[in-house]
């Protein structure tokens, strides 16, 4: 049963409950926002002494006119060179220096929400990218890529995404995994809301009273709370749609009368993934997905400029995980580990690139674990050293993957760009995985956040997707769920609303 799983994985921490983080955020941020009132001091040394009649006078009085409007530009210059140096020498420093800028049109602020799937920090390097460069340039980046959750893979990262929750408490642990009390299978098609943990953002705006679309993201098609997937603004997953006719139909949604347009959109495309898969992220078809993304977006910002939103619209965009190259020699075969112990396939849920194992009952984990880890320490077993098998329970916490029943008990890490196989064959491929640990670089995907609350060049430090929840309810200006994320997250990347 689903609700045996859902007393297990509630969130841990709740330092959001009770709080509104947009509201924080324009306090604490007005308060040290002083510049703006301040007269120009110079103004103060305007000279106060009357001329007399005599030319002598007249000429002192010139003469000081002169040292004090010089005097005036000097200070001038001096005070507002240092106001600008100060707010250029820290990117972050900016935020104190302005506000969110005004709504122009649009009645309400609206977060449109878009995954470009596998889109590895840096492809936005590759090639020509204008269009992300203009979102780059007059928005806020995060200048080494968006930190993924652990397993880096699809599913449990666009959840996170849109619940603010690790894998762990939001129930989507991997692709695919098995019910341990039902023996039930979850794969990408199962839309039952019992797998779906967590409030995500179109069921938070929803239960405010607010319309959401969604053209396609993980989860969003189960109904869940106040979110009933509503008829045309909540598209049921078809990979064959054109992403042309997915854009065009987002944009439609800001043709309707102001209080129809849904507040918060989710837009997604499967690619550079699917080809990041097929040929590896080194590849020009590679290259020319990131560059057909880019036109993508162009359409997208053409559309909405013609209706007057583009500078109205809060765009975030991001891209789930990254990618890396996978290629010939880099197998573990769990075959290998035989002489220790036998793991048959029907032990193991997922091989690669996140080994999932669940012994029968009659085996301890325990066991299991210490013989593999003898065998791949052995030296005997080819590239051994390049797994590292776990309770899951000893993970390191920073991938917060154990307080799930779901998550089967042995947990196998793997080195980036390794893959872990059943048995020996003399198939050798070349492409690309994703779902290593999240500490890895090439895991890293894109955030860029574009609107009236971003500051434009802004650069921030790497953080995880988690954060990105809080990020949607504060500019939304709604109260969101508990989660994982951190409270005062949003204040440190936003602009304060006036
Ligand atoms: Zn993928």
């Amino acid at each position: 049963m689903g609700s045996d799983l859902l007393s297990q994985t509630k969130p841990s921490t709740g330092p959001t409950q009770g709080k509104d983080p947009a509201n924080q955020s324009t306090t604490a941020l007005l308060s040290s926002n002083t510049n703006s009132s301040l007269d120009d001091p110079s103004t103060k040394d305007y000279p106060s002494r009357r001329p007399t009649t005599t030319v002598l006078f007249v000429v002192a009085f010139l003469l000081l006119t002169c040292i004090a409007l010089s005097a005036t530009f000097a200070f001038a210059f001096l005070f507002f060179s240092t106001s600008s140096s100060s707010s250029d020498s820290s990117s972050s420093s900016s935020v104190t220096h302005s506000s969110a800028r005004p709504l122009k049109k649009l009645e309400h602020p609206v977060v449109l929400l878009i995954s470009s799937d596998g889109f590895r920090f840096g492809y936005q390097f590759k090639t020509p990218t204008p269009n992300i460069h203009r979102l780059i340039a007059n928005g806020t980046e995060a200048e080494t890529g968006l930190i993924p959750v652990f397993p880096t893979l699809t599913f449990p990262n666009h959840y996170s995404i849109v619940t603010g929750l690790y894998p762990a408490y939001h129930g989507i642990i991997n692709n695919y995994f098995v019910d341990p009390y039902t023996g039930e299978t979850f794969t990408m098609a199962s839309h039952e809301p019992k797998w779906w943990l967590g409030e995500p953002l179109w069921e938070t705006v929803a239960n405010h009273g607010l319309k959401a679309s969604t053209y396609f993201w993980p989860g969003s098609e189960v109904k869940k709370g106040a979110w009933t997937c509503p008829e045309n603004f909540c598209m049921f997953y078809n990979g064959s749609v054109p992403f042309e006719e997915r854009v065009d139909t987002v944009l439609s949604y800001f043709d309707l009368p102001g209080s129809e347009v849904p507040v918060f959109m989710t837009l997604y495309f499967e690619d550079p993934d699917h080809q990041g898969h097929q040929v590896g992220p080194d590849d020009p078809e590679l290259t020319e997905a990131v560059a057909r993304i880019d036109r993508v977006l162009g359409r997208l910002i053409d559309g909405l400029e013609k209706r007057g939103v583009f500078e109205d619209v809060s765009i975030i965009m991001v891209g789930g995980h990254g990618m890396v190259g996978t290629c010939d020699k880099k197998l573990i075969f769990l075959d290998d580990l035989a002489s220790w112990i036998e793991i048959p396939a029907d032990w193991v849920q997922y091989y690669s690139p996140l080994l999932a194992i669940r012994p029968p009952s009659g085996y301890a984990p325990s066991d299991v674990v210490a013989k593999m880890r003898e065998g791949l320490e052995s030296g005997k077993v080819e590239n051994g050293k390049n797994l590292k098998v776990f309770l899951k329970e000893e993970l390191p916490s920073r991938l917060h993957y154990a307080a799930s029943d779901r998550i089967p008990p042995i947990i196998g890490l793997i080195e980036e760009g390794f893959t872990v196989e059943q048995k020996r064959s003399n198939q050798k491929e070349c492409g690309g995985a994703h779902g290593y640990d999240n500490a890895i670089f090439s895991m890293r995907t894109i955030f860029i956040g574009h609107g009236p609350q971003f500051a434009r060049g802004q650069k921030v430090p790497s953080f995880e997707n988690v954060q990105i929840y809080n990020l949607v309810t504060s500019i939304l200006k709604i109260q969101g769920a508990p989660n994982n994320g951190s409270a005062s997250f949003p204040t440190s990347i936003l602009l304060p609303s006036k």
